[in-house]
């Protein structure tokens, strides 16, 4: 790998750059040429200590700050983000590597998210009893739980940190978010902004690092609540070590999306759904569909379409005209290939051959096409694991049934979606199916910002999902108050547990 710039990427306390004590660095890459663009700080326990603490320290003048305040920041934060988007999308295309109109798409979403949080007011209204008992009232307040962690992965720098720390600041916490190690600068650039928009220093930190920045994290006691995204393994090691340190903790893992097409389904509907849903941002997404399951005899007709329509898709630099852009680092485009080996391998038949891909970008760029892979069954790798990337396996099966069963036991649950003009068949299929998110002739079902994001099984550790009122929830605790003001009369002495009067 050679190296273009000798750029620093630190952390954000107090409003400004912090670039901590550690030595330790990680590279930052361009995917679309494989050049290092810049070196990452990692956090030393110390630098981790330092930011939390500013955040600790923010949060009792932050939950003091009245509510007007609050979302006259918000607004602004929302103002300066949606005029300045194009920004913020080069730095994501820049070190992630999905096309510039994807990187504006993710932003769009997490701005959704902000303009949800700029209703906080609305969100956070308890509810009043009057005289519940003879002159007693009782009412319920919400109030923010502390300074609280981010730790977000590499496959949507803006937008999953974005599904949290809007409704967690709105709400009067503090924030430390700890983003991939693979795109960091979005954080940074989220930061800079925050300080435009007028929010006070401290109140939204970055912590660099990896490991073990995310294990203080997990282990301050001044950390109140965690919201992490990202693999399952590391959701559930998140999940065991924080609620072990006494913590509130969402963490959402990874995931293994099926989409069925009915006989009766629209093909070239489903055909551009599942190019989309498959190959779109490289397959890099939570919520791609990485398994077709075509139910009865329609399996020949719509690959046939698929391959139509995958064929002209050019892969290459996300700054130029391509459709889909490299792989995140070297290392994750060879272990996508070798899945692809693998499957070979196995007995499937590789319909489209995203190995040979010609991409019209750097040579050293981490290239791998649009992969469509027939015949799958249910023993392979390519269907067992999450692979992570353009690689769409197609299943065949003869009844719904078999395909309701087929994701069932699949032990993720992120996102499924269901192709049909059936009505009944949808609704049945919503009823049944044992997944987070449903589409029904929609193929990436992420829910809108005032409903919920989250899945079912191992792709969520906890109960709560991401932003909506589950999001006011966890960023939360309520409290209720139960009230009398004298009469002046006096109640007397009573022992006993008062009775309603
Ligand atoms: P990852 O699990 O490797 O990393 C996520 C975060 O955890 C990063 O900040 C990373 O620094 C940290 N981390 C990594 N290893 C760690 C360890 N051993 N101990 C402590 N922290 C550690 O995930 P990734 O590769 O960045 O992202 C891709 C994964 O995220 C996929 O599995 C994808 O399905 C999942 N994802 C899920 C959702 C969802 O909503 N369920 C959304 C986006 C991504």
């Amino acid at each position: 790998m050679t190296s273009t710039d000798t750029r620093v990427i630190a952390h954000w306390l107090d409003g400004k750059s912090f670039a901590g004590t550690s030595e330790n660095t990680a590279p930052v890459t361009n995917p679309a040429t494989g050049q290092i663009t810049g070196r990452l700080a990692l956090a030393n326990l110390e630098d981790a200590r330092t930011v939390i603490d500013a955040a600790a320290a923010a949060f009792p003048a932050w939950r003091d700050t009245s509510l007007a305040r609050r979302t006259q920041i918000l607004f602004s934060f929302r103002e300066l983000l949606n005029a300045r988007k194009g920004e913020l999308a080069e730095i994501i295309t820049a070190e992630h590597g999905k096309v510039l109109s994807d990187a504006l798409g993710e932003i769009s979403r997490g701005q959704e998210v902000v303009e949800f949080a700029c209703g906080i007011p609305h969100l956070l209204k308890g509810g009043y009893t009057e005289n519940a008992s003879t002159k007693v009232d009782v009412y319920s307040i919400r109030q923010p739980l502390g300074p609280v962690g981010i730790i977000s992965p590499f496959n949507f720098p803006a937008m999953v940190p974005m599904w949290f720390f809007p409704v967690a600041i709105a709400a009067g916490n503090t924030v430390i978010l700890k983003p991939s190690e693979k795109d960091p600068t979005a954080a940074i650039w989220l930061a800079e902004l925050w300080a435009e928009a007028g929010l006070p220093p401290g109140v939204f930190n970055v912590l660099q690092g990896d490991k073990l920045a995310v294990d203080e994290l997990l282990e301050n006691k001044a950390v109140k609540a965690i919201s992490f995204v990202g693999s399952t393994p590391i959701a559930q090691y998140v999940y065991a070590t924080g609620t072990a340190n006494g913590k509130r903790v969402q963490a959402l893992g990874g995931a293994k999306n099926h989409a069925i097409v009915l006989p009766d389904a629209d093909l070239d509907l489903a055909a551009d759904a599942m190019v989309n849903a498959g190959f779109g941002s490289a397959g890099e997404r939570c919520m791609a569909i990485s398994a077709l399951v075509a139910v009865g005899d329609i399996a020949d007709e719509l690959v046939a379409k698929i391959v139509e329509r995958t064929t002209p898709l050019v892969t290459g630099d996300g700054t130029k005209n391509s459709d889909m852009g490299p792989l995140v680092t070297k290392a994750h485009r060879d272990k996508v290939a070798s899945y692809v080996d693998a499957g070979e391998k196995d007995g499937a038949t590789i319909v489209v051959d995203g190995r040979t891909v010609q991409a019209d970008g750097g040579p050293d760029g981490f290239w791998l096409g649009p992969t469509l892979i027939d015949h799958v069954t249910t023993d392979m790798s390519i269907y067992t694991d999450e692979i992570f990337g353009p690689v769409l396996s197609v299943v065949r099966v003869d009844t719904y049934d078999q395909a309701l069963e087929l994701i069932n036991n699949n032990p993720y649950g992120n996102g499924t979606a269901i192709f049909t003009n059936d009505g009944g068949a949808a609704r049945r299929f919503q009823n049944e199916v044992e997944v987070g998110m449903i589409g029904i002739n929609v193929p990436i079902p992420v829910p809108m910002a005032y409903y919920s994001f989250g899945g079912w099984k191992n792709s969520l550790f906890g109960d709560t999902h991401a932003h909506g009122t589950e999001g006011v929830h966890f960023f939360t605790r309520g409290k209720a108050v139960t009230s009398r003001w004298l009469d002046p009369s006096h109640g007397g002495i009573n022992l006993g547990f008062p009775e309603n009067s």
